[in-house]
């Protein structure tokens, strides 16, 4: 229950924040919502020297839409997300993602930016970012740089973030009107990490899949791009047949942990029974 000494900053510019980062390197790390980073001080996981609080820095705040993308910067939280109506209406399955995260008093501290930035495997914004092909701005001492969610996982708890890093924002594709969507979880109870997830978008013509994207959570060290099953699927009519197909896909890239929500084997399978429902669930949803 008792974290580490360290020292609290306050920066009010990403400049700041960023200096700040750079002159203790390992020693400093950003806190955002808390709600994972406070839960491992306490726990004695983690012990950095140094909190570089981001909540005062405004240009961190806010969702906007620039042409056909949407930016969200890092400090947005979860209930700010369900509360959007631009992504309620552009990007729904956001909204669907998030209100199956923790529960409503994290929700409200905990941030879009922390919760990618972590690195934890069990946290479902990863995959739904990879789905989404969003990007993550990394703003250092030399400037900003952009990284693909499909590229910015290593292991878990490492990612392409530099100590001296802020992520400050993600931006997102929008995807066409009346393109499907389904964040389907399996969990033990509410504000459970997943023992399997998958994201799915897709977009339909004239019966056959013109367009789908599928990712999973929490079935190995990092959230999983299924390409493969997603490229099965594309071109088909989601017949049976080839939904098995890219079900097998989707299982064969996982390597889940055995632990209190089961054996490797049932996660594996869990991941591809929430890739048949996601798929079902999006499919009914598209328009077209
Ligand atoms: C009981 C409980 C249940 C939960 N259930 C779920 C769940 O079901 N699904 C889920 O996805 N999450 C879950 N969470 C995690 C929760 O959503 C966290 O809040 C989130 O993962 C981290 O976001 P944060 O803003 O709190 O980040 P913090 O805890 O402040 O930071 C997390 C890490 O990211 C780094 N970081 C944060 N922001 C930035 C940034 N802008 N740039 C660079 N690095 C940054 C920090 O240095 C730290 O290492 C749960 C948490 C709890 C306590």
């Amino acid at each position: 229950m008792i974290p580490g000494e360290f020292i609290y900053h306050r920066p009010s510019s990403v400049a700041e924040a960023v200096a700040i980062l750079a002159n203790h390197g390992e020693e400093a790390r950003p806190l955002s919502g808390g709600h994972s980073l406070i839960p491992m001080m306490k726990l004695r996981m983690a012990a950095p020297e140094h909190l570089v609080d981001l909540g005062g820095i405004a240009d961190l705040k806010g969702i906007s839409e620039d042409g056909d993308m949407i930016s969200i910067g890092a400090m947005t939280t979860q209930h700010e997300l369900i509360a959007s109506d631009l992504l309620g209406s552009k990007l729904p399955i956001i909204r669907e993602t998030s209100q199956l995260i923790a529960d409503p008093q994290i929700r409200y501290v905990g941030t879009l930016g922390g919760n990618v930035a972590n690195g934890d495997p069990g946290n479902d914004m990863p995959a739904l970012m990879q789905c989404l092909n969003a990007s993550y701005v990394l703003t250092g001492p030399e400037g900003d740089r952009e990284v693909s969610a499909r590229d910015f996982y290593e292991a878990a708890y490492f990612t392409k973030l530099a100590p001296e890093e802020i992520l400050t924002a993600i931006r997102i594709p929008v995807l066409p009107a009346g393109h499907g969507y389904a964040y389907e979880k399996l969990k033990r109870k509410v504000g459970d990490y997943a023992t399997a997830a998958a994201a799915v978008v897709l977009t339909m013509s004239g019966g056959s899949v013109s367009f789908c994207a599928i990712a999973l959570t929490n079935v190995a060290d990092t959230p999983l791009f299924a390409v493969e099953a997603g490229d099965i699927l594309t071109g088909s009519t989601l017949d049976a047949e080839t939904v098995k197909r890219a079900v097998a896909a989707a299982e064969a890239i996982t390597e889940p942990a055995s632990d209190g929500r089961g054996p490797a084997e049932y996660r594996t399978k869990m991941a591809g029974v929430m890739v048949q429902r996601a798929l079902a669930r999006a499919a009914e949803r598209a328009k077209g």
